[in-house]
This record gives structure tokens, sequence and C-alpha cells, in this order.
């Protein structure tokens, strides 16, 4: 379970909360469809592709690509404003159908590329993140 009650709040109902609460154990987990086996990314309610609405959480290793990336320069989040300039990464996961999903970049730019591979990493909670634990991604070629 997540520690704050922000984060309960926020996931209550939610087709994304085992992703966050697996998150909250380290692992990144990824719903697959019980029924045709299909990766959902983001996760929903019903398959997009057989409309089942069972998943399978599977555990998939954090390891991925960069599909895209941008750097933020715009608080859209007012309690990162000290971090401004940071880095969204789109990654695309080889073990999980090549679905994609959203991350920030943690540690150094150097290497940063479509293409790069990277690994993932689980934050803290904090009130960046709402209370809820981050997926971080490090390049793989600088010391990740
Ligand atoms: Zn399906």
């Amino acid at each position: 379970m997540l520690d704050t009650d922000e984060a309960e709040h926020l996931l209550r109902g939610a087709p994304d909360a085992p992703f966050w609460e697996a998150l909250a154990k380290d692992e990144l987990r990824v719903p697959r469809c019980a029924a045709c086996a299909g990766w959902v990314w983001p996760a929903r309610p019903a398959c997009p592709t057989c409309t089942s609405t069972t998943f399978d959480w599977t555990e998939v290793t954090p390891e991925g690509t960069v599909y895209s990336w941008t750097r933020v320069w715009y608080p859209f989040v007012a309690v990162r404003v000290d971090e401004l300039p940071y880095v969204v990464l789109v990654v695309e996961l080889p073990h999980a159908g090549r679905v994609r999903i959203l991350g920030t970049l943690h540690g150094d730019e150097a290497g940063l590329a479509i293409g790069a591979p990277v690994n993932g990493i689980v934050a803290a909670p904090s009130a960046a993140t709402y209370g809820l634990p981050a997926l971080q991604w490090l390049l793989a070629e600088a010391g990740g």
C-alpha cells in the first residue's frame, strides 16, 4: 500500500492503481490482457483489442530505450520549480510488447538520444509526486 492519504485518494478506483502499488514495492508492473495476452498501456478498464476486463499485472524488467524526450522549462508543477529544467522521457519497454511509458531522467544527460538504452529506478514518494513513488530512468551507458 502507499504511504499517504493523498496517494490513496488519487488511486481509488483508478485503472492504473496496481502500477503505483507495485512501484511502491520497487517493482515495474504492466497490465497484460488475460484473454488475448496483449500488453496494455496506459492502463484502462478494458483491453482495446478484445474488450476483456481481466488483466495480469506482469512484473517487467525495468529496461527500455528512449523513444522520445523533452526538456521541461515551464513550472507546470509548482513544487518542482527548484528542479527546472528537467528531462521527461517516453521509454519503450521491449519486455512489455514495446509499450511506451513516461518517466523523468535521473542523473547525467550525457548520451541522451532517441534509442539510447535506459534502466528504471523507483524514487521515493515526495510532495513533487503527490505522495506517489516515481519511475525514473538512468542512461545505461552513463553508469546506470
Ligand atoms: Zn485483450
